[in-house]
């Protein structure tokens, strides 16, 4: 079964999918506000004329409402056009007196704009005492999770079925009482991203669920799942089996919850945790571990791409001095500043750059030649030369920079460039080298 947004419905396809199912299908028109009622049963016979304005039909609906208070209840709001206007789907429950001192009846009401017809579609339907317990059911069991539940749905897998769906943020499916359970499951999982439809179909298994699940017992599981927007958000579908001392009794309310915010707070921490696995602490750039393997996959994707990569190693001159002279934790403060001054230089660069450890620094430069690479050693140097990095001492550091060769190893390219910053170190510090 292909799904179809309800907004995607021509009258003939509503009347053909709800009229058999519904006491109520009524056709408006969008220009004049006039109505038609197609189908009319039950109560509705004598309370629904077959013709008039959509305007006299509320305020019919509205005498029966069962309110106590004068306000109209915010369910029957919905159903007054906003603006002039209904552009999406509304539905809601309502509860209906029809002859005073009755009892009330449960009421199903949905209004929609119709595809290609100027017109909307209402339907009505009344949930039956049976369909109303199941409501009740469903509803305790929703009432906790209230603020964030979107849809939730009746199932009984001895008869294979689903019934009382009620209004839906996420699914089309609110009148549609009679589908099959195996019908519907196998039409939800296509909203359901790809990655998570395995997981979708076992924990929905009807024998998977008769088998885990006891009376009584909820499960439940995280997917990403389309809404009505076509945009994927992070639900939680839950399982619950209705209480019942009758082991051949295999009802069930299955509840959708919008767990997104929730979910997509806690990825920005998995994110942020799983950051700092790979930073350096004292400094914020990457770590050891992290840099290596940075320029460990960039020297291996350097074969495929064709384009050029550079390196160079950076270390501070007679940085021990710097411990010696005024203490571990000035050396801290200065480690920090010379990795703020050297990240300031490469902003605008595509590098990675990383604490190789104590004060030697590397940076891996994508897409740049061995002269390139040196223009921007060149212009870490001086800039590390004219910062006041220590108020009392200037502080200095050597460079060496490499191209990264056909065939070459990554032990290959940091020799190389470990090579220069020794030739650096040796002819005077405070210098780039190539290697
Ligand atoms: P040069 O590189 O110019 O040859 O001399 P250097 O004094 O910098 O050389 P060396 O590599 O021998 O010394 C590095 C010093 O850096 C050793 C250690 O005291 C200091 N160091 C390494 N890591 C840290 C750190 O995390 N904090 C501080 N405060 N000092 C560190
Ligand atoms: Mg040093
Ligand atoms: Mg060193």
């Amino acid at each position: 079964m292909s799904r179809k947004n309800t907004e995607q419905y021509t009258s003939e396809d509503a009347i053909s999918l709800f009229g058999k199912n519904v006491d109520v299908v009524i056709v408006i028109d969008k220009a004049t506000e006039k109505y038609r009622a197609v189908i009319r049963r039950g109560i509705f016979v004598d309370l629904i004329e077959e013709e008039g304005n959509y305007n006299d039909l509320l305020s019919t609906i509205m005498i029966h409402l069962n309110t106590t208070s004068e306000k109209l209840p915010e369910g029957y709001q919905a159903f007054l056009p906003n603006y002039g206007t209904f552009t999406h789907k509304y539905s809601r429950k309502l509860k209906l007196v029809i002859d005073e001192g009755e009892k009330a009846h449960i009421v199903q009401m949905m209004i929609y704009p119709l595809a290609d017809e100027e017109a909307y579609l209402l339907i009505m339907d009344e949930l039956d005492s049976n369909e109303n317990e199941q409501e009740s059911q469903t509803y305790r069991k929703v009432e906790t999770i209230e603020k964030t539940f979107l849809f939730s749905m009746y199932i009984d897998l001895v008869e294979d079925k689903t019934g009382s769906l009620n209004i839906s943020e996420i699914s089309e499916e609110a009148v549609q009482a009679e589908l099959k359970y195996t019908d519907w499951r196998n039409m939800i999982v296509n909203v359901i991203d790809k990655e998570d439809q395995a997981l979708f179909m076992e924990r929905s298994d009807p024998e998977y669920l008769k088998k885990m699940l006891t009376p009584g017992r909820t499960s439940s599981f995280d997917c990403l799942m389309q809404n009505l927007e076509g945009v994927y958000i992070w639900v939680k579908l839950i399982f619950s089996r209705i209480e019942t001392g009758d082991p051949d009794d295999y009802r069930y309310v299955f509840m959708v919850q919008n767990i997104h915010e929730e979910a997509t707070a806690m990825f920005t921490s998995l994110k942020k945790l799983s950051d700092m696995a790979l930073t350096d602490s004292l400094t914020g750039v990457y770590n050891r571990g992290k840099i290596e393997t940075a320029f460990k996959n960039a020297v291996k994707e350097y074969a495929e791409k064709n384009e050029p990569l550079s390196s160079l190693i950076m270390d501070i001159d007679y940085f021990k001095a710097v411990n010696d002279d005024f203490g571990h934790a000035a050396g801290d403060k200065a480690l920090k500043k010379f990795a703020r001054i050297v990240t300031g230089c490469l902003d605008k660069e595509q590098v990675d750059i990383g604490r190789w450890g104590g004060e030697e620094f590397v940076v891996i430069c994508y897409n740049k030649t061995l002269d390139e690479a040196v223009l921007l050693a060149e212009k870490i140097r001086s800039k590390v030369e004219g910062s006041a990095i220590l108020d009392s001492k200037k502080i200095t550091c050597s460079l060496g920079v490499t191209e990264i060769k056909e065939n070459d190893t990554f032990e290959d390219a940091f020799e190389r460039m470990d090579k220069a910053l020794y030739a650096a170190k040796s002819g005077g510090r405070n210098r780039v080298e190539k290697g």
